[in-house]
Parts: structure tokens; C-alpha cells; sequence
């Protein structure tokens, strides 16, 4: 997307290199100014919300488990309360696809919405780290005037508080992230004991502070603009129709530094007086009046800034705003049409299934196996036996009391070491015999049904094989 009255030379010059990178290659570092508006302001509410998520979630008890736990090492995962095991690979697959899809046509359709609204990145960026380098170095000029300013007593302390305090930060984050992984309960007792007993722990853990600390202090924007692969699929993912961040070129231009309370109609000029106050907000240092850019991460200060000056000079809001290409070139300002409430509702169909599947699989799964390298034995003169192993894992909190049963022939199955006593949130194994009278078989392989019970309740149901002399298939 190109503007109005740029030169030809100016039109594309934009792509030549990233906003941040100078002539001679070296990095322009990004002082933006504190964004202040509407946007803004809800995009607090919504980053306090998650803030308190990220923070809390580790921390809340469910039926005396983590609300929340990524135990990759202990292949234990509880994800709302709910337990999931190895043998729920197949959802956390299905999810992922799920996952990619729904990327990909919510970002055809609403752009980079996420990116500006709720990317851990952005959120801990913006409103967390950003905002401690406000409080202690001011906004952006005093920053830019600290940066050039030699090393005195002002800029020693300030710049030390910063660095001590983004270092504490990026711990905290890290112990958190660490309390998804290895559970709060755990967390709380390394840190009881100090550092000295769990080096093994505690060194991974300030290696990823380092990595956070440095991350926040002074990697920053270049990770949306060159490190995250969601927004190198921009290109490929955002058409015409995709809602973006967008200044209304057919608005604006002609731009050009003029008083629209004074000079407008005459001046000829479009509503963009040029004041470049949407320029001096971005926090990955673009231009948004040359159109949609790699670097854009649709985080609205821009659409907040542009506002206030068109207040201020008694024009319509919007110069900047949530728009399609498409709808600016034709002059309209619809976001919805009928392939956004298309993919829309395909997104809600994707949401309801991945939930139903998550919520609504067996509680109490059954694996079952006759015993590899066994056939059948003689169980009394008339009578025959195969020996089976069972594996019940138990996904709910409560206690399983299972029974075993034949469901599609006459036979009788007698369990080897006691009954089959599930503990919640674990998992047993076990052997028992089906015994089948020798004249009821019409096959030397037969296919079996077993159900398992709870308390007169099927719970689940697999299929077995149940082999017999060759000589029944010649009769
Ligand atoms: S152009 Fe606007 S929306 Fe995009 S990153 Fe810059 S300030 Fe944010
Ligand atoms: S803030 Fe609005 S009026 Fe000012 S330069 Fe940007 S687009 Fe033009």
C-alpha cells in the first residue's frame, strides 16, 4: 500500500531496510513516546488481565492439583483443571493443527491483531518493561537526552535502577515460567532450600533470566521485526480484505503542515497535518502513512496519537484506524464481509470442537494386549485361556473401582493379582485370563469386545483377539 503525494523516489524507499536499521547497517535505537487514548487504555485492561494470568495461574489449586502444568519431563499436563496423559497425544496433535489453522484464518482476517494485543512479547515489552523505563528515565526525550548525556551521577543511578530492576523481573518471569513446568509446590521448596542444594536447577533458571533480561533491555522490537516467525508469515497470510492498522491515504493526503482551523478549505491540503506524532509513538519506529509494513505490530498507539491531534484540530477521528486496504481505496470503513463471517464462524466450529474434544474425551482409558509371545493353554478338559495385559489410566481425581467384561461371547474373565483399583490421576497394569468354552469357538482367532466398568458404568471399550487350536477352522 502506497500514499498519494510521496515522490516516486520516496515511495518504496521504506522497504530498502527496517526501521531500526540505519545507513551504514548500525541499529537506530527506538525511543517511543508513552502512548496516551482509548486504545491504550483498554490495551491496559487487557495486559493487566493476562499479566495476572501468567502470574496467578501457576498458583491456583484444582481438587488439590495445579490449575496449570506443562511437566514435559514428567509427561504430567494439566490444562484447566484438566489432566491430560501420553495417551492424549493424539488431541495435543489434533490441537496443533488446530492451532495453525486458526492462525492462519484469524490472521487473514483481523491481521496482526494478536500481535498488538495480546503477544507475550508485546505485553511484557510495552507493559511491563517500558513502563519502568518511563517511571525511572522519563519519556522519550528525557531518554534520548539521558542517552547522550555523559556518565554523571544521574545517569549512573538511573540507568543502574533500570538494569537492576529488568534483571528482577526477567527472574520472576523465569521462576514463573519454571512453576508451569515443574509445579508451584516444587518451585516453592527449591526456593525454601536456596540456591546451593539445586544448582542443577537454579543455573538453567539465571541463564534464562539472561536471556529475558537481555531480550527486554535491549533486544526488543528486533524480535518482531527479524526472530519471530508469526510475523515473517505476515506476507503471505495478509491480503486486501485483512483488517490492519491503517492510515486513510484518500484522507490525508495531501499532507503537509498546515492549521485545519484556520486554513481548511482553502489550502487544498488533505487532514494529515503532517505533525508526525503517529511516527514518534511506534514502538518499532515506522512511518504507518507508507502503508502496511512487515514492522507494524498492530499495537494502535499510532491510531491513539493521530486521534488526539485530530481532536485537537476539530477533525473527524480515524485518519489511523482498524481498516481493510480494500475499504480504504473504495472509501468505506466496513470490516465485516461475507469471507470474514465465513472464517469466523469456521474459527468458532474449530474453538467448539477442540474444546468438546479436550473435555469431553474418556476419563478412564483402557489399553489392552494379550501378552506378547503367548497362545492359548488348556484351562480343564473343555475349556480354553488367553492371557491379556491391561493398561487403565485414570484421568480423573477420584478413584476407580474397574470390572472387566465380556461383551460378544459367552466366557468368563478371571483377573490375576485382585481387582482392578484405578488410584485418581494414575495409572496400573494388570493380567487376566478370558476363559471360553472350546465348543463355543467358530474360529482360531476370535474377535473380542471387553468393556471396562466403573460402578455399573461403561467407561470404555476395546477390542482383543482370542486365539484358539488351528483345528476349529477345519471343522
Ligand atoms: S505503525 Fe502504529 S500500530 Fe504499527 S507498530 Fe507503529 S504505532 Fe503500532
Ligand atoms: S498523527 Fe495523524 S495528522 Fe499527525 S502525521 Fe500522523 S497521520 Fe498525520
Amino acid at each position: 500500500m502506497t500514499t498519494g503525494n510521496q515522490s516516486e523516489d520516496h515511495h518504496e524507499s521504506f522497504r530498502d531496510r527496517l526501521g531500526t536499521v540505519g545507513e551504514g547497517g548500525k541499529r537506530i535505537w527506538i525511543y517511543p513516546k508513552k502512548p496516551k487514548g482509548s486504545y491504550y487504555k483498554k490495551r491496559w485492561a487487557v495486559a493487566i488481565v493476562l499479566l495476572a494470568f501468567f502470574f496467578i495461574a501457576p498458583w491456583v489449586k484444582y481438587q488439590d492439583e495445579q490449575f496449570l502444568l506443562l511437566n514435559v519431563l514428567q509427561r504430567k499436563f494439566i490444562l484447566f483443571g484438566q489432566i491430560f496423559w501420553p495417551q492424549d497425544f493424539h488431541l495435543i496433535v489434533l490441537g496443533l493443527i488446530t492451532l495453525i489453522v486458526f492462525v492462519i484464518l484469524f490472521t487473514v482476517i483481523y491481521g496482526r491483531l494478536f500481535c498488538g494485543w495480546a503477544c507475550p512479547q508485546t505485553i511484557f515489552m510495552e507493559f511491563v518493561f517500558r513502563q519502568i523505563e518511563y517511571l525511572i528515565e522519563g519519556d522519550a526525550h528525557q531518554q534520548k537526552k539521558l542517552a547522550r548525556q555523559v556518565w554523571n551521577f544521574e545517569k549512573i543511578w538511573k540507568k543502574t535502577a533500570k538494569h537492576a530492576v529488568f534483571f528482577f523481573i526477567a527472574f520472576l518471569i523465569s521462576n514463573t515460567f519454571l512453576a508451569y513446568l515443574i509445579g508451584s509446590d516444587r518451585l516453592k521448596t527449591l526456593v525454601l532450600d536456596g540456591p546451593l542444594p539445586h544448582l542443577s536447577t537454579f543455573i538453567p533458571l539465571v541463564i534464562f533470566s539472561g536471556v529475558f533480561y537481555f531480550i527486554f533491555a535491549f533486544f526488543r522490537e528486533q524480535v518482531c521485526l527479524i526472530a519471530c516467525p508469526y510475523g515473517r508469515l505476515q506476507g503471505v497470510l495478509l491480503d486486501t480484505k485483512s483488517i490492519v492498522v491503517a492510515y486513510d491515504y484518500k484522507r490525508g493526503e495531501p499532507r503537509g503542515k498546515h492549521n485545519p482551523l484556520e486554513d481548511r478549505p482553502l489550502s487544498g491540503k488533505g487532514d494529515c497535518i503532517d505533525c508526525s506524532s503517529c511516527i514518534t509513538v511506534c514502538p518499532t519506529g515506522i512511518d504507518i502513512r507508507n502503508g502496511t509494513q512487515l514492522e507494524c505490530v498492530n499495537c494502535t498507539a499510532c491510531m491513539d496519537a493521530c486521534d488526539t491531534i485530530m481532536d485537537k484540530v476539530k477533525l473527524p477521528r480515524g485518519l489511523i484506524r482498524y481498516a481493510s486496504e480494500k475499504g480504504i481505496a473504495e472509501g468505506h470503513n466496513k470490516l465485516v464481509n461475507a469471507r470474514s463471517i465465513a472464517y469466523s464462524v469456521v474459527l468458532l466450529l474449530l474453538i467448539t470442537l477442540m474444546t468438546s474434544l479436550f473435555f469431553f474425551r474418556s476419563e478412564v482409558e483402557a489399553t489392552m494386549l494379550r501378552v506378547p509371545g503367548t497362545m492359548f493353554q488348556e484351562y480343564g478338559p473343555e475349556r480354553l485361556s488367553n492371557i491379556y495385559k491391561v493398561q487403565l489410566v485414570n484421568k480423573t481425581r477420584n478413584d476407580v473401582d474397574a470390572s472387566l467384561r465380556l461383551d460378544n461371547h459367552s466366557g468368563e474373565i478371571i483377573m490375576m493379582g485382585g481387582p482392578l483399583k484405578v488410584p485418581g490421576g494414575s495409572m496400573i497394569e494388570a493380567n487376566f485370563l478370558v476363559v471360553i468354552h472350546r465348543d463355543s469357538l467358530k474360529m482360531s482367532s476370535t474377535p473380542l469386545k471387553i468393556s471396562v466398568y466403573h460402578d455399573d458404568r461403561l467407561i470404555d471399550q476395546t477390542k482383543v483377539t482370542f486365539i484358539g487350536p488351528n483345528d476349529i477352522d477345519k471343522k
